[in-house]
């Protein structure tokens, strides 16, 4: 008997990404917390509950996009004026980027109001949005079971009693490791984790980018390696795609024990693997299950050690 995944409710960011690559540059690219993080739940067979607002700039073709895919939109606003923009510029490798440009617009104003029907939501994604948003989704819920958020260094930055508020009332903060250090303000990642679980989540998830993800809770830490990816197209939505992936094998199981936790870290690293290997969502957009599972077998390959790490002797 297969079990019915339970509702997973996402509020995020939808937005037009403009990339620079160093392979070139690339303009009106779909994007957005919401949109990446949707798209990886809905491969694990979970329709998020999406959360968020777009502009009269924004084509009907690219919710229609996500809605084939089970995603449901019906709490998706579309108001006068534009929808989020962000421009961002990646380093020669990759391996880090810079904001230049972040412009709210719809989302400057958006108060969300979530259908009656979302209210009973078990697992919550409060995606990269402004952590007021984020709190007022999560104020409209019924005591879910687990409740996860991002941020980044923007709202870090930009808004820090806004976001002390939102940490104080999630479970779970998935994070990359720069944000972690810039949060607590100390270098080593340990005590760094230590400082930010004492101001509100119980549980915490370092993500760093190809050295994997760090996940903390009182079981102690555990780490999932990054699926190594010969070629690498753009990162953008990684950590989205990684939470998406997360939240949804959860809600595809219907808990959050520890042991659950750490099987959905797999889960979240092969889709964040995914979306790096093409510009915006589009290889979220080309695969199946079918795609998953065999990632997900080569995984479990690539840490199957044997099972015996006894000391011979
Ligand atoms: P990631 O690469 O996983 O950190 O996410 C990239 C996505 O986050 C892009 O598609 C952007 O549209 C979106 N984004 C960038 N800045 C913000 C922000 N300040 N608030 C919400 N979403 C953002």
């Amino acid at each position: 008997m297969t079990i019915q995944p339970a509702p997973l409710l996402i509020v995020g960011s939808i937005a037009f990404d403009d990339l620079d690559m160093p392979s070139g540059e690339h303009r009106d690219v779909l994007g957005g917390a919401a949109t990446y993080s949707s798209l990886a739940a809905s491969l694990l067979g979970v329709g998020a509950r999406v959360i968020g607002i777009v502009g009269d700039d924004f084509p009907k073709g690219h919710l229609d996009e996500l809605r084939k895919r089970g995603v449901d939109t019906e709490g998706v606003l579309r108001a006068p004026g534009r929808t989020f923009r962000w421009h961002g510029r990646y380093s020669p490798d990759l391996a880090s980027r810079t904001t230049l440009d972040t412009q709210l617009n719809v989302f400057a104003d958006f108060s969300p109001r979530i259908p009656a029907a979302y209210e009973e939501s078990p697992f919550v994604l409060l995606g990269n949005i402004h952590p007021k948003l984020q709190v007022s989704v999560l104020e409209q819920t019924r005591r879910p079971k687990l409740v996860a958020a991002d941020t980044m260094g923007f709202w870090i930055q930009g808004e820090p009693a806004a976001l002390a508020e939102m940490l104080r009332r999630i479970d779970l903060l998935v994070i990359n490791d720069e944000e972690a250090r810039e949060l607590s303000g100390i270098h080593n990642l340990v005590k760094a984790a230590r400082d930010i679980r004492k101001r509100g989540p119980r549980l915490l998830i370092i993500k760093r980018g190809e050295f994997g993800a760090l996940l903390f809770d009182d079981a102690g830490p555990f780490l999932v390696p990054a699926y190594p990816l010969e070629e690498v197209l753009d990162p953008t939505g990684a950590g989205d795609s990684f939470a998406g992936g997360l939240m949804g094998y959860i809600a595809s199981r219907r808990e959050a024990s520890p042991a659950v936790i750490r099987k959905a870290m797999y889960f979240a690293a092969a889709l964040g693997s995914f979306c790096v290997e093409g510009v915006g969502p589009s290889r979220l957009l080309a695969i199946g299950r079918s795609d998953v599972a065999a990632r997900i077998a080569s995984f479990a390959k690539l840490v199957d050690h044997g099972g015996d790490l006894s000391l011979a002797g």
